[in-house]
């Protein structure tokens, strides 16, 4: 299976500590305020509210890494997807490469989905 790393930095929002401390005399900032679902009367003045960013854990994924996890289901799925269209317009053109077509994405689907479902399992 392929070992997913993850470089994780500390949050910018919150220095690393996972408590927001951006609004005023170390109050939590609005945003985080509104992420804690607290009502509009303590937006202002909370104090030691989770950091919105991070959720908390004071560290948070750099973009690019979140990226490329995202890319590999997100082909996979656009793929499977365009192959299943791509059938189903043969079938309906009564296209003659239909039994090719069918053998070819049926193998591609496959493949994809026992790697995605066997590499969740585990
Ligand atoms: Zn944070
Ligand atoms: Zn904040």
């Amino acid at each position: 299976m392929k070992e997913i790393t993850v470089n994780l930095h500390d949050c910018k929002h919150c220095n690393g500590s996972g408590t927001c401390k951006n609004g005023k005399d170390d109050c939590s900032c609005l945003a985080c305020a509104k992420k804690n679902d607290l009502p509009f009367y303590r937006l202002d003045n909370s104090f030691g509210l989770l950091c919105g960013s991070c959720g908390g854990i004071g560290k948070a994924e750099p973009l690019t890494e979140r990226m490329n996890k995202r890319m590999g289901p997100m082909l996979a799925f656009t793929l499977v997807v365009g192959l299943l269209i791509l059938v189903s317009c043969a079938a309906f053109l009564q296209s003659s490469f239909f039994s090719e077509l069918l053998a070819f994405s049926s193998a591609i689907i496959g493949t994809v989905s026992g790697y995605y479902f066997s590499s969740k399992e585990k």
